[in-house]
């Protein structure tokens, strides 16, 4: 199974993609727990080129093209492969966020990032889970965290808000892969409810 997490800046992704992934592993599969940008040598190299520095470095078309070309390599290296031999990945963002931070953060990009998905990448998880919460709860998090990349988390509470409704229109869009979970909640409920899709997909 190829698994996603997606959701705002500290939406409390990341820690539900390792929980889920520890208990997998614990029960003996074969789990590959991954991110975006990133995930593979070559993409991790184009994460950093992004990611730091200035932020009006690349124009919103150029920075697709990076992010399309880290997603490529990701595929290509580390998830096909896993997914083929039959492990389980968790990956940490994948496509949705894409069309999201590169389709409608900085201009409407969405035909261009569709376009490049179909031309370039052709490949959608299998369960994507959209940790939901209100962007005043996310933001407040992710400022808080160590080591938060400055590029992105210095979002406004207005953008975050606009992303949000922009993955629960996503959410609608696919409505087959996607599962919404209320991230604001203790961490050991989003965790339990997580759980349930992924038992539910797996069936
Ligand atoms: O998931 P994580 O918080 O590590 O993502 C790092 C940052 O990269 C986020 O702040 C997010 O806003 C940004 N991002 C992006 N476009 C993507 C994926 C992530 O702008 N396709």
């Amino acid at each position: 199974l190829f698994v996603t997490f997606e959701g705002i800046d500290g939406s409390g992704k990341s820690t539900q993609a390792r929980l889920l992934a520890e208990a997998l592993q614990a029960e003996g599969q074969e789990v590959i727990l991954t991110r975006e940008p990133g995930g593979s040598a070559g993409a991790e190299e184009i994460r950093a080129l992004v990611l730091q520095g200035d932020k009006d470095r690349w124009s919103a078309e150029t920075e697709l093209l990076l992010f399309t070309a880290a997603r490529r390599d990701h595929l290509e290296r580390v998830i096909n492969p896993a997914t083929e031999r039959g492990a389980t990945v968790i990956c940490d963002r994948f496509a949705d966020s894409t069309r999201m931070y590169q389709g409608l953060s900085r201009g409407d990009l969405r035909t261009k990032v569709d376009t490049l998905h179909d031309l370039m990448i052709g490949r959608e998880p299998d369960l994507t889970i959209l940790v939901d919460m209100p962007p005043e709860v996310g933001l407040s998090r992710a400022l808080g965290r160590q080591g938060a990349e400055e590029r992105f988390e210095s979002m406004g509470v207005e953008l975050q808000q606009k992303m949000r409704d922009g993955f629960l229109a996503l959410a609608a869009e696919f409505p087959d892969r996607f599962r919404v979970v209320n991230g604001d909640q203790p961490i050991e409920a989003v965790r339990a409810d997580i759980r349930a899709h992924y038992d539910e997909a797996r069936s």
